[in-house]
């Protein structure tokens, strides 16, 4: 199935537009929502992690200690790479099982991380970026989740720069301070429309029955 690689820095918005293409008919396949399933109590990664980090990972109802190990992994990159390491080809085993399910006119894989963990490009035929301004992710993130700016700077500091970014994206949906939510919602369903064309050019077309 032709497909998206949809990213963007916290707070640029990718939530929001993947709402709008789920609605229009694409197959939306959240990476986010699966990294949260194989760290949840009896997940897939749990093992893995209390194997790789010892018993402090795990929180008492079985679920990765997230605030335990977004500390730990702050402060040794080490820590990061090895976190990574278990949870990220898991997250892509699982994304391909969905996408194998997955019903819809494309697929779009909503992926956070997608410039800095460098295998989805290959992965997907498109890359999308939702483009932010740094001060409008802070202002959106802090409204959204109550987090500090400064709990929030540290965040972005380990995502890819803007620029880097916007250096990956074959498409590009710019939703800056300037941008109201209507702009953003044309923006989306001019490159829906765009892809959908895209599908259906890259569908094997079969001579239909007699
Ligand atoms: P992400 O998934 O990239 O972290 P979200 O889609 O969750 O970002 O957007 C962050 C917050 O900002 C959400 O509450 C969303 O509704 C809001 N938001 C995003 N874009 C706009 C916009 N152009 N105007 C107003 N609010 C917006």
């Amino acid at each position: 199935m032709f497909s998206i690689g949809l990213t963007g820095g916290i707070g640029s918005g990718k939530s929001q537009v993947a709402q709008w293409l789920d609605q229009w008919g694409a197959a939306v396949i959240d990476t986010d929502q699966i990294a949260h399933a194989l760290t949840a109590a009896g997940g897939q990664a749990i093992a893995a992690l209390r194997g790789a980090f010892g018993a402090a990972a795990i929180a008492a109802d079985g679920s990765l200690d997230r605030a335990w190990m977004r500390a730990q992994a702050f402060a040794d990159p080490a820590v990061r790479q090895r976190l990574e390491g278990i949870v990220h080809p898991l997250i892509t085993q699982s994304a391909q099982q969905q996408a194998a399910q997955a019903s819809g006119t494309y697929l779009v894989y909503v992926v956070p991380l997608l410039v800095e963990t460098g295998h989805w490009q290959a992965r997907v035929d498109r890359v999308c970026v939702v483009d932010c301004d740094p001060d409008t992710q802070v202002r959106r993130v802090s409204a959204r989740s109550g987090l500090t700016p400064e709990a929030i700077g540290r965040i972005m500091s380990t995502q890819a720069s803007r620029e880097t970014r916007l250096a990956a994206a074959d498409d590009v949906i710019v939703n800056d301070g300037t941008t109201s939510l209507d702009t953003l919602r044309q923006q989306s369903w001019r490159l829906h429309q765009f892809w959908c064309g895209h599908a259906l050019r890259s569908r094997t077309l079969t001579l239909p029955p007699k």
